[in-house]
């Protein structure tokens, strides 16, 4: 069997008092597509972000590609484990954010070579290729030498995702994507994630709230309510014949 490349294991997180995540526990195999619901404030973004080492846990262990990001340090507090392991992880995650994050003073290209070039130590030309690439791929060969400010948000994500990608990453994170999207915009953004996820080698964790778009593409969807996966499984098992009152009672207000 092939080994997890992602693992939570009893992970806890609490912001102050608040307590958020209350024992998460899970196994993301390599090439597996995960989408991830439940309501505002459920803990969905914590789970993500935790994974690209932004928040740490308040107690459990995260391992991704067999590296534990977190280590216990005497007084019981976890700690980002070192500094070379999570330069390693970071490399294998790409993210993708509601809000764009681009760099406003730079074109597009230059947005995409930044981090092969900083990150990766790639010569400029040989990340050049490969941004040039990326973009036609996510349909904007025509706008290289376009700034951010100059392009639609559906453009302006697309871009975001072809310069996660060029990291060449094993695990994507899509953080409600569409969510600042006028309407009329989403279509193209997902369908970009699509034939990303047809690819098959990169894992992917998508935090949606697009649930015909969590049907086609995830191969597994997970409920996250009251800081626990309240349900996971089948995309059609929990998006069109779960029991759990909670999940039908969330899903109805997207039918
Ligand atoms: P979701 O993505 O499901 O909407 P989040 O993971 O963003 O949920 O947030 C879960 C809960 O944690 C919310 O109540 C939010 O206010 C709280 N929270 C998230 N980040 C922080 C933070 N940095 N400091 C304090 N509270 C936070």
């Amino acid at each position: 069997m092939t080994e997890p490349i992602v693992m939570y294991k009893d992970v806890h997180k609490s912001f102050g008092d608040v307590s958020v995540l209350r024992g998460i526990d899970l196994d993301i195999k390599p090439g597996e597509k995960v989408a991830v619901i439940g309501p505002s404030g459920s803990g969905k973004t914590t789970i993500i972000r935790m994974l690209m080492t932004l928040e740490e846990p308040t107690s459990g262990s995260i391992i991704v590609d067999g590296k534990n990001l977190w280590q216990m340090e005497k007084g019981g507090q976890l700690v980002p484990a070192n500094e070379k392991h999570l330069r390693e992880v970071r490399g294998d995650i790409g993210m993708v954010f509601q809000h764009f994050n681009l760099f406003p003073h730079m074109t597009i290209l230059e947005n995409c070579m930044t981090a092969p070039v900083q990150v990766k130590k790639e010569d400029k030309a040989t990340a050049k290729k490969h941004s040039i690439e990326m973009l036609e791929k996510v349909g904007l060969g025509d706008k290289l030498d376009n700034y951010p400010s100059q392009l639609s948000g559906g453009q302006k994500q697309r871009v975001a995702m072809a310069r996660a990608l060029v990291m060449r990453p094993k695990i994507m994170l899509f953080d409600e994507v569409t969510s600042a999207l006028d309407p009329e915009l989403v279509g193209e953004v997902l369908e970009v994630i699509r034939d990303i996820a047809k690819e098959g080698e990169m894992a992917m964790v998508l935090v949606t709230h697009e649930m015909d778009f969590a049907l086609d593409v995830a191969d597994r969807v997970l409920f996250l309510d009251n800081g626990v996966i309240a349900e996971q499984g089948p995309p059609s098992q929990v998006l069109e014949h779960s029991e759990n009152e909670r999940l039908q009672s969330f899903l109805h207000r997207f039918r």
